[in-house]
């Protein structure tokens, strides 16, 4: 079935420098080739235009994420958006986002961005503390955050989110708690708060491996995270996902579409796109190197590097753990209309055995994890593997 519109994922993989923490596909790099990677980014769209399920479908939501999105000049971003707008049309309410360092905008490039057409900005603060911001490698400092705020709500931003990270070696919870006071100051309509996780692959993950660095104890960190939810849901943003708290109403439109299992194509260096088809699904990823991604996509219109088709069954342990990620919960008959089964015929030993265990609680036509249940997701995202 051809979805009447999707959301568009465009990476842009460039940083000033290389957060200790970060496993995304990003580079610290003193100069990019902009208008080059554009010009890649507008061959791609091109050949997935023709290609089902795009063809005939329109964007609902943009979101140009990294990396660094705004170390390019607004133009360049513009030029994107012109692009998806003659081969797609994206919808006249679309939710258009870019993540930007407070350590690379000005007044100026917040105007241009917004001018551009982008209406929703996301800004990395990651914390208020100048030891924390240290110690995450952050190029800015806190005052930049603010700063970055202020003008962000001059150039017209209304729809503002700011990332934050908390479970900090070295943080207490009276520092993860300041954190959130400084940010829902602010006044932003949404907060993403991130459990710090120390992944394979970066200079943190390294450090942890080599017992130069030890993560807060367990409790510790569980004691933060009920902090978090409890003090921003306190200040009128209540958790919607496991990570993201908003204003009721200024949920983050894009990240629904992931969190719901609905289809998304991603253009980038090393991006990755999903396509729903019916009960099944298809996804596939692009080179990671900026440069190999150009040549590649300047040349040929894609730049693929693998993909995978997703059965029925894989599609549907997917659909859950993903839609069980969301306070709401999962949708008992958005279930059985893509999978064309009853949530109970596929997984009702499971769903048996984790409400017995406390675990979820299945109410209103859905299923939702309990609070019990979200302290131990990754166990229960596990049951339906
Ligand atoms: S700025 Fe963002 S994308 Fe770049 S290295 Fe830091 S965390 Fe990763």
């Amino acid at each position: 079935m051809r979805p009447v519109s999707f959301s568009l994922y465009i990476h842009i993989p460039y940083c000033e420098a290389k957060c200790p923490y970060c496993d995304f596909n990003s580079y610290a790099v003193k100069g990019w080739p902009e208008t080059q990677y554009v010009d890649a980014l507008i061959a791609e769209m091109r050949a997935r235009a023709v290609q089902a399920p795009w063809a005939g479908a329109r964007v609902r939501t943009v979101f140009f994420g990294g990396g660094t999105p705004s170390l390019f000049d607004p133009r360049s971003l513009e030029r994107v958006l012109e692009e998806a707008r003659r081969l797609f049309g994206i919808e006249s309410d679309a939710e258009i986002t870019a993540e930007a360092n407070p350590g690379t905008v000005s007044a100026q490039k917040l105007r241009g961005m917004r001018t551009a057409g982008i209406n929703r900005i996301s800004l990395g603060a990651q914390s208020f503390n100048p030891a924390t911001l240290r110690f995450l490698g952050r190029i800015h400092s806190a005052d930049q955050t603010i700063a970055a705020v202020k003008q962000a709500r001059a150039a017209g931003f209304a729809q503002l989110n700011l990332d934050l990270i908390f479970a900090v070696p070295g943080q207490r919870l009276e520092d993860a708690a300041a954190d959130i006071d400084a940010a829902a100051a602010l006044g932003p309509d949404h907060i993403s708060a991130y459990n710090l996780t120390f992944e394979e692959g970066t200079a943190f993950g390294a450090a942890l491996k080599a017992g130069r660095m030890r993560q807060l104890p367990d409790e510790t960190q569980a004691a933060m995270y009920a902090m978090v939810r409890r003090e921003l849901a306190r200040r009128g943003y209540p958790m919607y996902e496991i990570s993201n708290y908003a204003r009721p109403g200024c949920e983050a439109r894009h990240n629904l579409t992931y969190w719901r299992g609905e289809s998304y194509l991603a253009l980038g260096a090393g991006a990755h796109s999903y396509a729903a088809e019916g009960p099944a699904g298809r996804r596939w990823w692009n080179l990671r190197l900026p440069q190999a991604y150009i040549a590649a996509a300047t040349t040929n219109g894609v730049a693929q590097a693998g993909g995978e088709t997703l059965d029925a069954g894989v599609s549907a342990s997917e659909f859950t753990f993903l839609n069980l990620r969301l306070t709401a919960g999962l949708e008992l008959r958005r279930f059985e209309q893509r999978f064309g089964v009853s949530f109970e015929q596929r997984f009702g030993v499971q769903q048996k055995r984790l409400t017995e265990g406390g675990l979820l609680l299945h109410e209103g036509g859905r299923i939702r994890l309990s609070e019990r249940g979200l302290e131990l997701a990754d166990s229960v995202f596990a049951e339906f593997l």
